[in-house]
């Protein structure tokens, strides 16, 4: 059997139930298929592979935590630290009822490449817990980051490993987990990135992901001689990635009509109100419902629909697996020319090759959604300056990495005989640098 076949055997092995951990494992090592064997047996001495899929460290820890009515809840909390080899481990903190170390592994697996994507020096790591923020009020969200910053502090550092958020990890989590962290350290240090402007935080970081989805896809299209102007755009999700996709998208002059949340969607046909959906999402914290009972043009349905839109672009920005065969067969039915993952692996592998197979130009999340890493990373480096950086620079900065990932990307496919097969080309773009500086360390 070949190197790559070998090892994907070994992983569906010893890490048993891990699904999501074996999909991105396969999806990353087809695509590196062309270059194992170019050398493979180099990589089979060195057992590249296996130390490429195992990580550096993982951890699983205990979160009590005591709801207002004095019940002590107990969560699982994890932070796997799976490749240093370019720079500190970096990766967001996912809270959502569904965690497990499968998820946390596929995460931290792709980080690793994405972070290489972005030209920046950051390794890859992911961690949460499957704790559901939902419902919860903010003393009870405080008790519980206090918790789980409790353990974390141990294994983090401004130097080592920098979080960030992810789903169920906004703004007001980073900061109570940051409060914790300087509280038991004593350190004011760009331990954690996302934070807020007053305390160390970067402009345009929440913004950044969004904004820079939107980025990679203007370049997608560009490149392809297509123009995003008076393109309608399906959209799913409304949290931090979509609502700041369908505020750039805007700018672009596209059109954005529908968005969704874990209980329903909306379609928009005159185009999302943005406004409305910030007020509702932002500072509410409303279910879409209310958008549809507030919007005449909106028509608000129960469960998931956002892919049988007629659209010329559709950008998942919800979470993994939300966009399956089915939804592609009707996206390309309907007349898609571009997707573009704005969630990690929004998309799952059959889809994928039925997009790529039907000549649909597709951005792979670890290229198109890396924007927000990105900007983390800018983050740190303003931290260690003690300085803050304007929007306009920072903006301008992740453009210019989203504009060069594309390209990148694009090169490689192209190098390897993969003409615009984007998946492939960030696969291999992201590995050789990663491969690059795990040679030069020797065997660690
Ligand atoms: P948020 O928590 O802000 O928003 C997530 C959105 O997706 C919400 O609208 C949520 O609805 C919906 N959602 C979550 N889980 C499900 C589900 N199982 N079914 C249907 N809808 C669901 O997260 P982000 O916007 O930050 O992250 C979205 C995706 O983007 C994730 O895959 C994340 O890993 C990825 N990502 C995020 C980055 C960032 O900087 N934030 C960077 C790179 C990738 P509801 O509120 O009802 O749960």
């Amino acid at each position: 059997m070949s190197y790559v076949d070998d090892v994907i055997e070994l992983v569906v092995k010893q890490n048993p139930a891990e699904d999501e951990f074996h999909q991105a494992v396969k999806e990353v090592l087809e695509s590196l298929r062309v270059v194992i064997e170019e050398n493979e047996e180099e990589f089979r001495r060195n057992a590249l592979l296996e130390r490429l899929v195992n990580p550096e460290r993982q951890l699983k820890f205990r979160v009590p935590w005591v709801d207002d009515n004095g019940q002590v809840h107990v969560n699982t909390g994890y932070r796997v630290q799976f490749n240093s080899a370019i720079g500190p481990y970096k990766g967001g903190l996912r809270f959502h009822p569904s965690v497990n170390i499968g998820i946390i592994k596929f995460l931290g697996f792709e980080q690793i490449f994405k972070n290489s994507l972005t030209g920046l020096s950051i390794g890859g790591g992911k961690g949460g817990a499957d704790f559901d923020p939902k419902g919860k009020s903010d003393r009870e969200i405080m008790a519980f980051c206090q918790s789980f910053m409790t353990e974390l502090n141990k294994y983090i550092g401004a130097d080592t490993d920098v979080p960030a958020g992810d789903i169920g990890v906004g703004g007001r989590e980073i900061g109570y987990l940051y409060g914790q962290y300087k509280r038991i350290k004593g350190l004011s240090e760009g331990v954690l990135t996302g934070k807020a402007l007053s305390y160390g935080g970067s402009l345009a970081r929440v913004e950044a992901t969004g904004y820079g989805l939107l980025y990679f896809v203007d370049e997608m299209l560009r490149s392809n001689e297509i123009d995003i102007k008076d393109k309608t755009i399906a959209v799913s999700g409304a949290g931090n990635v979509a609502i700041y996709a369908i505020e750039k998208a805007q700018q672009l002059g596209g059109k954005p009509v529908t968005c969704s949340d874990s209980t329903g969607w909306i379609y928009d046909p005159e185009g999302i109100d943005l406004d409305l959906l910030k007020e509702i999402k932002e500072v509410r914290r409303e279910r879409l419902s209310e958008y549809g009972k507030q919007r005449d043009s909106a028509e608000y349905h129960e469960g998931s629909g956002v892919w049988s839109v007629k659209c010329d672009i559709a950008l998942p920005c919800a979470t993994q697996n939300e966009l399956g065969i089915d939804d592609a067969k009707t996206l390309v039915k309907n007349g898609v020319i571009a997707v573009a993952e704005g969630a990690n692996m929004p998309t799952t592998i059959e889809a994928t090759e039925y997009f790529i197979n039907n000549g649909i130009l597709f951005g792979p999340g670890k290229a198109s959604n890396a924007g927000g890493v990105a900007t983390s990373a800018l983050e740190m480096s303003q931290n260690s300056q003690r300085f803050q950086w304007s929007f306009e620079e920072v903006d301008l900065r992740l453009k210019t990495i989203m504009e060069n990932i594309f390209h990148e990307v694009d090169n490689a496919a192209s190098a390897y005989g993969f003409d615009k097969n984007y998946v492939i080309g960030a696969n291999i773009a992201g590995f050789e640098k990663v491969v690059d500086a795990m040679n030069a360390q020797g065997i660690v």
